[in-house]
């Protein structure tokens, strides 16, 4: 594949330091492409042709222009779908089936809500008894910083690029160095649809160079991130000196509770998904399942039994249903947890090796069984810390109260799911719990109008809807003495 370049002010250009980070494929362990290794210089570059065309143009064209410019993308995106698909899952080493469903349909949903909201938002207006006038301004910030992780690499990309551009900012994205490829064929597609020169940007390299550079710009007011915890904190760091707005998607270790009255195969089948789908590499997979203890055998019997059926294999395969972790270290990071999780003496159901039965040019790619965990202490670190990857635990429980207590012990809040036929039960259970969203028989179902983020160390902020609009724009009152 060729070498890929930054996408600065509508041209494709090496990077300042004429160095390349090489881009490896998750399922074989061998080297796809090559992308820039970016630093400040290259960052200061697209700062400027963002900052530039922010100022000249872009601050200036009306709701209509950007919505028609953002439909195009969409649409191109979806006519792309398939190749787009199979770029993902090459780089990713996720199922494309799953690439096909859900990647890159949300892509293009985001794209799609974000271009025709802005042409819906109405401002407020506060009269007052007095004689007065308010109303409210909503300008555009100015560039803003895109930051987004290896997961879900066009989805959550296009999920900060849609409400930022459709708000009237222009953008620096920095995507992963671990998968570049459907930024890259975006920012092609992003010429093709026609938008002006230095509206969206893309910026290759490490985080802690390229990343790190874009945070402390000083022509770039506004980052919103999506990756660790550890990082957000990073984030903060940096940004918080120069008083940049900051929005912060970060970790989770997502209870997924599920009482005796439920219906036990939905919930099984769901959790399932919930536990593994992207190899467990999802912020908002549910990997503390905890079940009423009068269900608790039933459930893990069901469940371990559908766990050790899933098709584990080459993720450009159309039946396949897990593919391979990101890397070689985060299989390590991923293993060690199993390791330990053994040490303070949980027993592993199923999985916990690497599969057997791959094909030859698999045997250097990063595959690991789906893995339940059982008998594990409440407060163990298998327990509390993230392991992002396809590793559940499974704990039984007594009562309302001590699920909602179990669940809201995690120093993470940022979804859970509640399993359960009893309604009075689940409003009662859902207010109770201490994080950013709760789905009630049901997991990822997702409305874009509504609030998304984290409490505790889940993040900062909320994005989607409304919130995503508010957070790209400034609000300025005017007050009218009449
Ligand atoms: P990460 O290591 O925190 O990286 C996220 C992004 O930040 C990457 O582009 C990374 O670049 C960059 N980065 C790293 N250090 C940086 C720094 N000092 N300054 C600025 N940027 C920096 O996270 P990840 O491993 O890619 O993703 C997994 C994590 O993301 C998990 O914890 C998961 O729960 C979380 N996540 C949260 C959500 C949510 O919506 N809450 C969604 C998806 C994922 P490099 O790749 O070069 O390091």
């Amino acid at each position: 594949m060729e070498r890929i370049l930054n996408f600065i002010g509508g041209s494709f250009v090496p990077p300042a330091s004429e160095e390349y980070i090489e881009d490896v494929s998750p399922a074989t362990g061998k080297v796809i492409t090559e992308i820039p290794d970016s630093d400040g210089r290259d960052v200061d570059l697209a700062a400027r042709a963002a900052d530039d065309t922010f100022r000249s143009q872009w601050r200036r064209t009306s709701a209509e222009e950007r919505s028609e410019l953002l439909l195009r993308l969409a649409s191109l995106i979806e006519s792309n779908a398939e190749e787009l698909a199979m770029l993902e899952s090459l780089d990713c080493g996720k199922p494309i089936a799953l690439a096909r469903r859900m990647d890159i349909p949300r892509a293009v949903q985001n794209f799609r809500f974000f271009a025709t909201a802005i042409l819906h938002v109405t401002n407020e207006c506060h009269p007052m008894d007095s004689g007065a006038l308010n109303y409210t301004l909503r300008h555009p910030v100015g560039v803003a910083g895109l930051i987004s992780p290896w997961n879900l690499p066009l989805y959550l990309l296009s999920w900060k690029i849609a409400p930022a551009v459709a708000a009237g900012n222009c953008c620096v994205c920095k995507p992963s160095e671990m998968t570049p490829l459907t930024a890259n064929r975006l920012a092609e597609l992003v010429n093709e649809a026609g938008f002006p020169e230095g509206v969206i940007n893309i910026v290759h390299g490490y985080g802690a160079r390229c990343g790190e550079a874009i945070t402390a710009h000083p022509k770039i007011p506004l980052i919103s991130f999506t990756g660790g915890t550890a990082t957000g904190a990073a984030v903060m760091r940096s940004a918080g000196p120069l008083f940049k707005r900051v929005s912060l998607e970060l970790g989770g270790k997502n209870p997924n509770i599920v009482f005796a009255d439920a219906d036990l195969e939905q919930a099984v089948m769901t959790s399932i998904q919930s536990s593994f789908a992207n190899q467990g590499e999802i912020c908002l997979c549910g990997s503390n399942i905890f079940v009423e203890r009068s269900a608790f055998d039933g459930f893990v019997e069901r469940f371990v039994a559908r766990s050790r059926s899933l098709r584990i294999g080459d993720p450009t395969d159309d039946t396949t249903e897990v593919g391979a972790l990101i890397s070689q270290a985060h299989l390590e990071k991923v293993s060690r947890a199993i390791a330990l999780a053994k040490d303070e003496g949980g027993t592993i159901a199923t999985g916990g090796n690497r599969p057997s039965g791959l094909s030859e040019s698999l045997r250097g790619g990063y595959f690991l069984e789906p893995t339940v965990l059982l008998g594990l202490g409440r407060d163990c670190r298998t327990m509390s810390d993230e392991i992002f990857g396809p590793v559940v635990t499974i704990t039984p429980f007594d009562d309302d109260r001590e699920a909602i207590e179990l669940a809201n012990s995690s120093r993470y809040g940022l979804s859970a799911t509640v399993w359960t036929s009893d309604l009075k039960r689940a409003h009662r259970v859902a207010a109770a719990l201490d994080c950013g969203t709760v789905w009630v028989n049901t997991w990822l179902l997702r409305d874009l109008r509504v609030p998304f983020g984290g409490m505790k160390e889940s993040g900062v902020g909320r994005e989607g809807g409304i919130d995503s609009l508010n957070f790209f724009t400034e609000a300025k009152n005017v007050c009218i003495k009449l």
